[in-house]
């Protein structure tokens, strides 16, 4: 038994590097993308010790290409999914009883493989599976996953050493116990990091994990396995399948021991997961945690006295950076009169600089939507707006799928602010904007806080302090993310503990000490030195006559 308490300093954010033009790492990266690019894989099912070959497959080509095949993936059937919730039972126990400072120091490992020898890597198969630029995937797949696994490390130490008070003679702590049973994990195809962090964070915390990433982001999620096994964990902690969601989810939530949910990804799906969970309640060991972050409609509002270049930049990168496919993206944004003119005319003239294309020419802003479905959804969207007579397409608005899955960013403008594009979760290109009368500010603020039923993000601008501090009044259950002055995207680790309520998810707060709590059970033990042997309290003693 290794006695002392390991000492886990306060992470720093992984530096972003550059990727400017002659850099080490742009050389890298793009050697990289090739390589990948010019291969093809196979991608297995991860369960126990065994990588399983199914046999049936489904083939992996980029979104901005999809007429090459890059790969392909093994799907489970039931009798996989079985198995993988039997290898995390199996491990269960001998994960739980490993001391935090092994699990710690494997999860950290794995931080420092990933920023260093597989940085280029879980980049260029974000690049080449999500159509993410260099820049985005940077972001996400490196810094971003790092970070989650650093910080989490250092919450845990911060959550075990957060104990009652004992007093003379009696110790009390409390044990923090994985759940009983295991965790499953669902996550979205747009964030190699949140795909990472949603079964290393319940597995940190000592739980086994089944886990099942998008079908859209599996090639990435290979490499996250990979580096996973290479930094020491052992078979059978995380679990990965692939398939059928709907059958996948259906037997997990048939499972007595299933313990929780760490869900990323749509509204509807996750409301559909809750019902099903609601309905077997009785089945189950323990009431299970379900931790869900998911859609969002999020919005600017800019007060008359906004500065309108930091505006128009927010509106662009916000709206536009990763084709609008990221949960905090800005999708409505309501300009005062006064300045609305100035905003769009800057907005349009940056928004004609950028580039759309692959991610592999670095001069791209932008590149394609993940899929057929997004694309569709996208080009059909659009066609309703241009036959509406409540909006018009001020910019943008043509789409291509000849070669990968590209739509034009697309700027709408609305009279009616109940317009479907500044209600519904597009996830997309695609931002509307109305126009308000610079006397109705306070009016414009309930109109944003009840036009979607989402809470994730939003921002003010604004050089006013009183109405900086009227839309944070007013807003304050509008976004579980709120910015000012700001784009409300970008959230980092740490710094900005992201997640969103009302529609958008139960705000357990990913890269926060809040979300690691939720894959633990505390267990209070009272320990008393020297017991009383006399049931007989003093006040029970006859009254003097
Ligand atoms: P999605 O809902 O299509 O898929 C998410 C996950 O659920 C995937 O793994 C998918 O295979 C699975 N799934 C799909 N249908 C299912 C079913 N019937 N039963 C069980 N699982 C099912 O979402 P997506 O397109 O991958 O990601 C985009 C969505 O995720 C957007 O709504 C976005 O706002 C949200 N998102 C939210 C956050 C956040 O932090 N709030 C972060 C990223 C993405």
């Amino acid at each position: 038994m290794a006695n002392g308490t390991l000492r886990i300093s306060q992470p720093k954010n992984e530096k972003v590097l550059s990727y400017a033009t002659n850099t080490i790492e742009r050389g890298e990266v793009q050697q990289e993308y090739d390589r990948l690019y010019n291969q093809q894989i196979e991608i297995p099912l991860y369960i126990g010790n065994e990588k399983v070959f199914s046999g049936n497959k489904e083939s992996i080509s980029p979104p901005h290409n999809h007429q090459h095949q890059i790969g392909t993936y093994h799907k489970a059937s039931q009798h996989h999914v079985q198995q993988a919730i039997e290898a995390s039972l199996k491990r269960k126990t001998k994960w739980a009883q490993m001391p935090w400072e092994s699990r710690a120091s494997i999860f950290l490992k794995a931080a420092e493989l990933i920023a260093g020898p597989y940085r280029s890597q879980i980049n260029a198969a974000t690049m080449l599976c999500q159509s993410k630029t260099i820049y985005q995937a940077e972001i996400d797949a490196a810094c971003e996953l790092i970070d989650f696994l650093r910080f989490n490390v250092y919450f845990m130490r911060q959550i075990y050493a957060d104990q009652p008070i004992s007093t003379d003679g009696v110790l009390n702590k409390l044990a923090y116990r994985p759940l009983e049973g295991f965790v499953y994990a669902i996550s979205p195809f747009n964030f190699t990091a949140i795909a990472g962090n949603l079964p290393a964070s319940a597995a940190l915390m000592g739980n086994t994990v089944v886990w099942k990433p998008s079908d859209y982001q599996v090639y990435s999620a290979n490499v996250i396995i990979e580096v996973f096994k290479k930094a020491g964990l052992p078979d059978g902690v995380i679990n990965a399948i692939y398939g059928d969601p709907e059958m996948i989810t259906n037997t997990v939530l048939d499972s007595r021991d299933f313990a929780g949910i760490h869900y990323t990804g749509s509204t509807q799906v996750f409301q559909e997961i809750w019902k099903k969970i609601g309905n077997k309640i009785h089945q189950y060991k323990s009431y299970p945690r379900i931790v869900g972050e998911t859609g969002g409609k999020d919005f600017i509002i800019a007060h008359p006295s906004a500065s309108v270049k930091a505006l128009s930049t927010a509106i662009v990168r916000g709206g536009f950076e990763y084709q609008g496919q990221k949960c905090s993206a800005v999708s409505r944004v309501y300009l005062p009169e006064s300045i609305a003119e100035r905003v769009l005319d800057l907005v349009i003239s940056e928004l004609r600089t950028v580039k759309l294309g692959s991610p592999r020419d670095f001069e791209n802003f932008m590149t394609s939507v993940i899929h057929h479905k997004a694309y569709n959804r996208l080009e059909s969207i659009i066609k309703e707006i241009k036959a509406s007579k409540e909006a018009q397409i001020i910019f943008g608005g043509r789409c291509n799928q000849q070669v990968g899955y590209f739509v034009e960013p697309t700027v709408v403008i609305t009279t009616n602010p109940k317009f479907k594009t500044m209600e519904q979760e597009l996830f997309g290109p695609l931002v509307t904007i109305y126009s308000y009368p610079d006397n109705e500010f306070e009016k414009t603020l309930k109109l944003v806080d009840e036009t979607s039923p989402y809470g994730l993000t939003g921002a003010i601008f604004s050089q006013n302090r009183d109405a900086i501090n009227k839309a944070l009044q007013e807003l304050q259950h509008s976004a579980g993310n709120f910015y000012i002055n700001d784009k409300p995207t970008g959230a980092v680790v740490g710094q900005q503990p992201f997640g969103g309520s009302r529609a958008s998810g139960t705000n357990d707060k990913a890269g926060w000490s809040l979300n690691l709590l939720r894959w633990v059970s505390p267990q209070l033990i009272k320990e008393t030195l020297v017991p009383d042997i006399d049931y007989r309290y003093p006040f029970l003693s006859k009254d003097e006559s």
